[in-house]
């Protein structure tokens, strides 16, 4: 062995102790770093041919590299979709490397079956039947493929042939529409051979980002066969909601797959006052969630659920001697685009048992609460006007006077030291989004965030 290795390995104790102690420090000074740090950026360097061991890394790490990394796990990082890591998602995700399981096979059951105990949390979490299976994947980009490559091997077996064993050229044309699809889906669209141009987006209702269902109907009035339809609940710039039973009966009428992007919006279901919103969402024959979002887990995490795991079988089966038999119940490592995985889910295992749904109930609601009170004040601040209401968890603004990108970018900059807010377009117009996700988030912060807004807008 190595000496450093060596050494590493006879001081592995007090080498963790001191990790510990330096991932501590960091989070304890999460709350009042700088939400994005203005530093620049450290030269790379050779490869390292010297070995330095783990302590002097660690040095290394903490001088070249640390200083630029954002808080984004903390509370004032509003931008994007942006969930934080609760401290048992923390421990869970340190034992997850710990263990260092490859989460895959029956032939080495236990990641597995841990896997399968957190799906059903989750499952329950967000108040759907035992008619859906899932699995973990890296995130909701890959949730929402794997349900689009269920979709096409549907498609499929309407058409009499499996685009998984003869190629996607052997299906046809593929329709999928969608009212307002999150970018995600035509990539993975590209991915499957289906091309970004199968998406034919659908009229939305006045003044929303929800699907018209009655354009909806039309649209599928003009199609000669099945196609899929992507529902969406929960858009990224205002957090809309389509009408999900309204969905469901066009399928029963009109024979197409319904799938359900919920990457963040399923979190609706565990408020009282916001489940409406998903009603409906058991009816889907796939439907993605993430979980370094609202569930608070770190990165990579998020889950798909689908009706029919024999079609998403069809697909991802890694048939070899080695592995073993596909059966009635098939293994993780024939239902997810990886073979090798992590144990992905002990993080959201660790963060389910140690809070529970009242725990997470709670979070959602605080920051739905966060973003409700932000949403008050930006339409009290002189110069500043919501696009839309607050329906869930994001604030989505702009200027009142010539609300060019540059000026909401230079509004968004002179925030910087304080909060994160990232930019959009929302029906034509540049905004601000303010996205309230994370755990640590309080309203001590939304009310740095207000102070902040409107004494930048002043100056602008
Ligand atoms: C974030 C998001 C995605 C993509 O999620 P990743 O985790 O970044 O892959 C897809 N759909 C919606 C609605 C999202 O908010």
């Amino acid at each position: 062995m190595h000496p450093r290795l060596a050494a590493d390995l006879a001081g592995l104790p007090e080498l963790l102790e001191a990790t510990r102690r330096h991932a501590a420090a960091l989070l304890d000074g999460l709350a009042e770093a700088p939400v994005v740090p203005d530093v620049p950026a450290p030269q790379p360097v050779p490869l390292p041919a010297e070995a330095v061991g783990l302590s002097g890394a660690l040095r290394e790490f903490a001088a070249r590299w640390q200083p630029g990394l954002s808080a984004s796990a903390g509370p004032r990082y509003l931008g994007f979709v942006t969930g934080g890591v609760t401290p048992a998602a923390l421990a869970g995700d340190w034992l997850t490397a710990t263990v260092d399981q490859n989460a895959m096979s029956s032939l080495d059951a236990t990641g597995q079956l841990l896997e399968r105990e957190t799906v059903g949390w989750l499952r329950e979490l967000f108040g759907l039947s035992e008619c859906h299976q899932g699995t973990l994947v890296s995130g909701a980009t890959m949730s929402n493929t794997v349900g689009l490559a269920t979709a096409r091997e549907w498609l499929g077996e309407r058409r009499g042939v499996s685009p998984a064993e003869a190629g996607v050229a052997a299906l046809g044309a593929v329709r999928v529409l969608s009212g307002s699809p999150h970018s995600s889906v035509a990539k993975g669209l590209s991915l499957l051979g289906l091309g970004r141009a199968a998406l034919r987006t659908v009229a939305t209702l006045p003044g929303r980002e929800a699907v018209d269902p009655a354009a909806l109907e039309a649209a599928l009035r003009e199609e000669d066969g099945p196609c899929i339809v992507v529902a969406n609940a929960g858009t990224v710039n205002t957090v809309d909601f389509d009408d999900l039973r309204a969905l469901a009966a066009l399928r029963d009428r009109y024979g197409f797959w319904l799938h359900v992007d919920a990457a963040f919006g399923a979190f609706a279901a565990l408020s009282a006052d916001h489940a409406h919103l998903v009603d409906g969402l058991d009816l889907a024959d796939s439907l993605c969630v993430d979980l370094h979002k609202w569930l608070n887990v770190p990165y990579d995490s998020a889950v798909q659920f689908t009706r029919r795991q024999d079609l998403q079988a069809r697909v991802f089966q890694n048939a070899a001697a080695y592995l073993g038999p596909l059966g009635a119940d098939p293994d993780l490592v024939h239902l997810t685009p990886e073979n090798s995985r992590r144990l992905r889910a002990l993080a959201a295992w660790f963060t389910l048992r140690a809070y529970g749904r009242d725990g997470h109930r709670e979070i959602v609601e605080r920051c739905v609460t966060c973003a409700r009170v932000l949403g008050a004040a930006v339409e009290n601040i002189p110069g500043l006007r919501l696009l839309a209401p607050v329906r869930l968890n994001v604030v989505c603004f702009t200027l009142t006077d010539s609300p060019t990108p540059a000026r909401l970018a230079a509004l968004a900059d002179a925030l910087a030291p304080e909060a994160f807010l990232t930019p959009t377009v929302y029906a034509g117009q540049p905004a601000l989004r303010a996205a309230f996700s994370n755990w640590r988030t309080t309203d001590g912060d939304v009310e740095r965030l207000a102070r902040a807004l409107e004494r930048v807008t002043g100056t602008l």
